[in-house]
């Protein structure tokens, strides 16, 4: 997960009116949200525009599925609330709303590599508060989501990795931000196997990268001017790993710096 700024989204013309007049067809009884479906899916290429075509909750680019556009505040009904919530129908045409996400995210699935666990997110959206649940237009602003939300700078920073690829909250988390990470963990699928499986490949890529660039930097401090060349290779590589348009440029990043007892990794962030 890495940090969404919603205003790079450039709309397109007619977008807004259109988005408008949807939302005053479906709150008025006139129409079902889904027969305006075509207007948060006319948005996608705009979604994609800002770190292409990368989940922004898991950042896998590859074809586990289809990327959809996703509704942080679920639309049409949220699961496990008292009393019953329809959904944040006031914000299905809300473009602020919108996550350019993947099936496993955003889709409840079993995981077959792990005991057939339940994950992603589905209609779910926890609030720490619940007494605070918006009901209707407006009071959502005085909602604290439990999701870490990829369009909140502070949410990403909350996520870390182990080495095995696992996702957790950052050491210095406290106690509610330690569980906003792990409910989320578990509502975005962060852990399905599938994608630990990557992350751990990607990391013997990375530690590859990292032995090659930690001895062709002691050739350079030995003297040998020719392994300049290569070693400001093997940066460029591990800089575009942590790019943030990069597959898991998060779980790259985290990796790197775990490795910082190397006087040379602070180039890989320069
Ligand atoms: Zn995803």
């Amino acid at each position: 997960m890495r940090y969404i700024d919603l205003n790079l989204i450039v709309i397109p013309d007619g977008w807004l009116e259109e988005s408008d007049r949807a939302t005053k067809e479906i709150l008025q009884g006139n129409a079902k949200i889904d027969d305006f479906c075509y207007v948060w899916q006319d948005l996608k290429p705009a979604l994609e525009m800002i770190v292409g075509k990368k989940c922004w909750y898991c950042e896998e680019i590859q074809s586990r599925s289809d990327k959809e556009v996703e509704h942080f505040r679920p639309k049409k009904g949220v699961t496990g609330v008292k009393p019953k919530h329809s959904g944040y129908t006031w914000l299905a045409f809300n473009y602020t709303n919108y996550r350019y996400s993947c099936g496993y995210c955003n889709k409840r699935r079993k995981d077959s590599g792990n005991n057939n666990k339940l994950g992603g997110k589905g209609n779910h959206f926890p609030l720490i508060d619940e007494n605070r649940r918006a009901y209707k237009s407006g009071d959502e602003a005085y909602e604290t989501p439990k999701l870490l939300d990829p369009c909140v700078e502070a949410d990403v920073k909350l996520l870390d990795f182990n080495e095995d690829g696992t996702p957790c909250p950052v050491p210095l988390a406290n106690d509610i931000d330690k569980d906003r990470v792990n409910v989320s963990i578990d509502l975005y699928h962060l852990k399905h196997s599938e994608i630990v499986e990557q992350r751990k490949a990607l990391a013997r890529y990375l530690e590859d990268l990292i032995c090659d660039a930690d001895y062709f930097f002691d050739r350079v401090a030995q003297g040998d001017n020719t392994a300049i060349t290569k070693f400001q290779e093997k940066i460029n590589t591990l800089k575009t790993a942590i790019n943030i348009i990069s597959r898991f440029s998060l779980f790259s990043e985290r990796y790197i710096i775990g490795k910082r007892h190397l006087i040379w990794i602070e180039f890989v962030f320069k």
